[in-house]
């Protein structure tokens, strides 16, 4: 088995789940007492969040780029970046290290293909969703037609995304919005919603939903262990 390498953090609320999940996967698959070689870097996501709203990508990308080659030094065999937006970033971080960096995207996106799915809408930051890093990415690489919401609706979602989700907040009138928000979504030709932000899955389940909902979260946990026991490729 190999050794994952985590960059967490952002937030830590959604690492936790990551290491809950890569776990327990590990143990499904190799049953006894078996669990995952895992190397964790968690960086502190305040100055982080300063510098993606002054659109200081650049600097995040050097921070990210360093705890990439800290996960390295320290024997990790691939990097997995546990948050979306920070692929915005994704190009600094693989270039720094000589280990394979595992795109949050092509584990979603390997998910949706095997669901048969064709439209998806994608949820997340207003970085992710309005940004071309990542919608390009599922729309170059998995030929997949991504839908965002509206304005207003991106700006309610970014704000619960930051001022509650990555707090450990979790309220009932935000799982609301999103229930609105997916149902619009749907109304508009979603077969499938990306959640694609690590903690919206903390919040929105299956039950909020009337179509497939992917968790980028789990998605990216179970590809970084099918990777570590043989099975996907980077
Ligand atoms: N974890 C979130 C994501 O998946 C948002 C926090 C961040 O900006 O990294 O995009």
């Amino acid at each position: 088995m190999k050794t994952i390498g985590l960059i967490g953090g952002m937030s830590w609320e959604s690492t936790v789940p990551y290491y809950r999940t890569i776990n327990e996967t590990v143990k499904q698959e190799l049953g006894g007492l078996h669990s995952a070689n895992i190397v964790l870097y968690s960086v502190d996501f305040q100055p982080i969040e300063q510098l993606q709203h002054a659109d200081r990508w650049d600097e995040t990308g050097h921070i990210l780029a360093g705890a990439a080659r800290s996960l390295e030094r320290a024997g990790a065999d691939c990097i997995v970046l546990c948050t979306n937006t920070m692929h915005r970033v994704a190009a600094s971080i693989r270039e720094s290290v000589n280990i394979p960096f595992l795109h949050i995207a092509d584990a979603t996106g390997a998910a949706i293909a095997s669901a048969g799915l064709q439209t998806v809408a994608l949820l997340g930051t207003k970085f992710t969703m309005e940004q071309e890093f990542y919608r390009g990415w599922l729309q170059d690489n998995h030929r997949l037609d991504v839908l965002i919401p509206d304005e207003r609706d991106r700006d309610v979602i970014h704000r619960i995304i930051y001022d509650e989700l990555c707090l450990g907040q979790l309220l009932e009138k935000s799982r609301d919005s999103f229930r609105r928000i997916i149902e619009s979504l749907v109304v508009d030709g979603a077969e499938g919603v990306i959640l694609g932000c690590t903690e919206i899955a903390l919040l929105v389940g299956p039950s909020d939903s009337a179509v497939p909902l992917f968790d980028t979260a789990d998605l990216h946990a179970r590809y970084a262990v099918d990777w570590a026991l043989g099975g996907a490729k980077a």
